[in-house]
């Protein structure tokens, strides 16, 4: 099919650039967290629920993740990999179950986005970074308002609306805000 073909040729070599960053600066001193962020790719995809972490040897991105979960051998139930007892029978679960990672820390999330080499990854963590450092600079203004990463979403409908917003969701602009 000649669509096919095209997008084809368009994908090959072209990469993504990451268009904009939002940074939701974390109250200092609060573990090694820094930020919350969401990217943008291309202009037209978004990324929600990366964070900056500052580890041993600088900034660092993590990707939005997933808690990774089993099921109980006694009674079939869902536990995170964490709990060491069944949420939903009691029986003893084997802390080790879940493996380690390469550093041998135990393997706990699963990333649910990431880039698949080294140049992609890169450019994100640049992106974010400058992002950040821009707006650890902002919050030092005098009126400086914090970015907020949730009521973002306006466009963003996941069940039709029947005229009884959720928490606000949905909200056209002139409505209510009372
Ligand atoms: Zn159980």
């Amino acid at each position: 099919m000649e669509l096919c073909c095209e997008l084809c040729q368009l994908g090959k070599g072209a990469a993504v650039d990451v268009t904009e960053v939002k940074v939701k600066l974390v109250e200092a001193n609060r573990d090694r967290l820094k930020a919350f962020c969401t990217m943008t790719l291309d202009g037209e995809f978004v990324v929600r629920d990366l964070k900056l972490i500052e580890g041993t040897s600088g900034l660092f991105v993590a990707m939005p993740s997933r808690k990774l979960a089993d099921r109980c051998p006694s009674c079939g139930g869902k536990n995170h990999l964490r709990a060491r007892h069944c949420n939903n029978c009691g029986a003893q679960l084997d802390d080790t179950r879940g493996g380690t990672d390469k550093d041998g820390r135990p393997k706990l999330h699963a990333d649910i986005a990431h880039p698949i080499n080294s140049s992609c990854r890169e450019k994100i963590q640049k992106a974010i970074e400058k992002a950040y450092h821009e707006e650890v600079e902002r919050s030092k203004l005098p009126g400086y308002r914090p970015v907020s990463l949730d009521e973002d979403d306006t466009d963003y409908h996941p069940e039709p609306s029947h005229g009884e917003s959720s928490r606000g969701k949905g909200r056209k602009f002139g409505e209510g805000i009372l």
